[in-house]
């Protein structure tokens, strides 16, 4: 297919999220303004509600169809094939040096003061510089918070022939080109910063996601995560019994629900219903022509009560999961080798499900759609998050292009030319995203469909002859 048609099929996938948002949330408001008074009008709303829903899921049904049938199904499923293996080699080759003890070298520590997501973010910060600076990762992660033995015991290791970083003399990042042994801070503290880290992908694979794929810097990461976390046989036997214990069966939509700590904190409160009016929605897409799909979820938290809750409140629906995972969930046994199982079963059977639902302010959902990826041609759109759009922490400035012009409607909102630069911030989920227009410096809302993702891309090693 050329780049135009992928790109203008996936945008019109979009814009129905953007447009049935729009019209939903504004009709929301007109049903609040409205009051308990008339309730001719707002029974009426209500309908024009449910018919709009109905539509909106026609359309999204049509455009599953419309990539099935056009003919390049086949295609896609090769070309991710292929870009990945290309991927999964050059890490393996960089990661596998013929010379080993004199060999360039970057060590990164796991244990960074924080969570099984947000450590497993910062190793692929660390695998994004070793693989742009051609230097061999070096994972030191002994007295791991998660599990004191290391990372090797649980995973296999970052390289089979290169795991010592020798003798020479481990100097702080960034050194000099010449400095064999290099130590990488965490992502907040790196100075300067390099253009090849997220949300930048490697110029030469950039024409290629960019015609597979929805959203090309989350495919990348999900290379990275592929290669890391290929599982010690003891793992990977203990995924598939807890599989097998818990019924695990697809069509399946995976709901993340994070509660305790993260609460007021960092993101806001959302009541399981919430969570369940979109699996509803996913479902009832997948049943526009008629047919009959069980309902099932596999639902994770690090509240066990979530899972209790859900199982009495949705008595239709399958619900996959287990309340212990959660109980070791809580901040009190978080460290521990059973909750390290836990997060890693979660997060395993989050991204193998048909579908996401989960607050992407969690690095634990964001992580299990970056897996995702690896698993499809084309996972962008298999989520719906309740608060932010995909990042990276850490990551550059996200730019969007405007591709409409916008005039603003209130004083909240930016002037648009087309062309310009937008910084998004995020997206209001009503039709509208926030961000600063880079060419006025100017910052507030703008309607979403009026810009594109701008996929930033950065000049790379391209591992010739892998
Ligand atoms: P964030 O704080 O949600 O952005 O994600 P982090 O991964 O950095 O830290 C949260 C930690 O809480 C996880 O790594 C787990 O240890 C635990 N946790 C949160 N949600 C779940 C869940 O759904 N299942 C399990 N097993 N653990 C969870």
């Amino acid at each position: 297919p050329s780049l135009e048609y992928e790109l203008t099929r996936r945008r019109i996938q979009t814009n129905i999220v953007e447009i049935w948002s729009y019209f939903s949330s504004e009709l929301g408001k007109i049903r609040k303004l409205i009051g308990p008074g008339n309730a001719e009008l707002d029974e009426s709303i209500k309908q024009v509600l449910l018919q709009g829903a109905e539509h909106k899921r026609s359309l999204f049904s049509d455009m599953d169809q419309l990539r099935r049938v056009d003919g390049y199904e086949a295609w896609r499923h090769k070309e991710s094939q292929d870009l990945s293996d290309l991927v999964q080699r050059r890490l393996h080759h960089l990661q596998n040096p013929s010379d080993c003890t004199n060999a360039r070298k970057l060590v990164c520590k796991l244990n960074k003061g924080c969570g099984y997501g947000c450590q497993l973010h910062h190793v692929v910060y660390c695998f994004i510089v070793a693989y742009a600076t051609e230097r061999t990762l070096i994972l030191r992660s002994r007295g791991w918070r998660y599990h004191k033995g290391g990372w090797d015991e649980v995973f296999r290791p970052v390289s089979d022939s290169c795991q010592d970083p020798g003798i020479s003399y481990a100097y702080n990042w960034p050194g000099k080109p010449n400095t064999q042994v290099l130590v990488l801070p965490i992502i907040d503290s790196l100075m300067p910063r390099p253009p090849y880290l997220p949300l930048a992908v490697p110029e030469d694979l950039a024409p290629r996601l960019k015609r597979l794929h929805g959203d090309p810097i989350v495919w990348w990461v999900g290379q990275f995560l592929k290669y890391l976390l290929r599982p010690q046989s003891a793992t990977r036997d203990f995924l598939n019994s807890s599989m097998r214990k818990l019924g695990w069966e697809r069509p399946i939509v995976g709901v993340h629900v994070r509660r305790t700590d993260k609460v007021g904190t960092e993101a806001a409160f959302h009541g399981i219903e919430e969570y369940m009016t979109h699996v509803e929605d996913y479902y009832r897409t997948m049943e526009v022509n008629g047919s009959s799909v069980v309902r099932r979820i596999f639902l994770a938290s690090d509240d066990a009560r979530v899972i209790e809750e859900a199982r009495k409140s949705y008595p239709q629906y399958q619900i996959v999961g287990d309340p212990e995972v959660a109980r070791m969930a809580a901040v009190s046994t978080r460290y521990t080798d059973t909750a390290l199982n836990g997060i890693i079963l979660d997060i395993h059977l989050l991204s193998m499900s048909d579908y996401l639902v989960c607050t992407f302010s969690s690095q634990v959902c964001r992580v299990a759609y970056e897996i995702m990826q690896t698993m499809h041609p084309d996972a962008a759109y298999r989520f719906k998050s309740l608060d932010d759009i995909y990042y990276y922490g850490g990551q550059n400035p996200h730019n969007r292009r405007a591709v409409i012009a916008h005039k603003p409607r209130t004083h909240e909102d930016l002037q648009l030319k087309v062309g310009d630069l937008v910084s998004v911030a995020g997206n209001h989920w009503d039709g509208n995203s926030k961000g600063k227009n880079t060419r006025t410096n100017q910052g507030g809302l703008f309607p979403s469909f009026k810009v594109v993702d701008k996929v930033e891309t950065a000049k790379l090693p391209i591992y010739e002859g892998v």
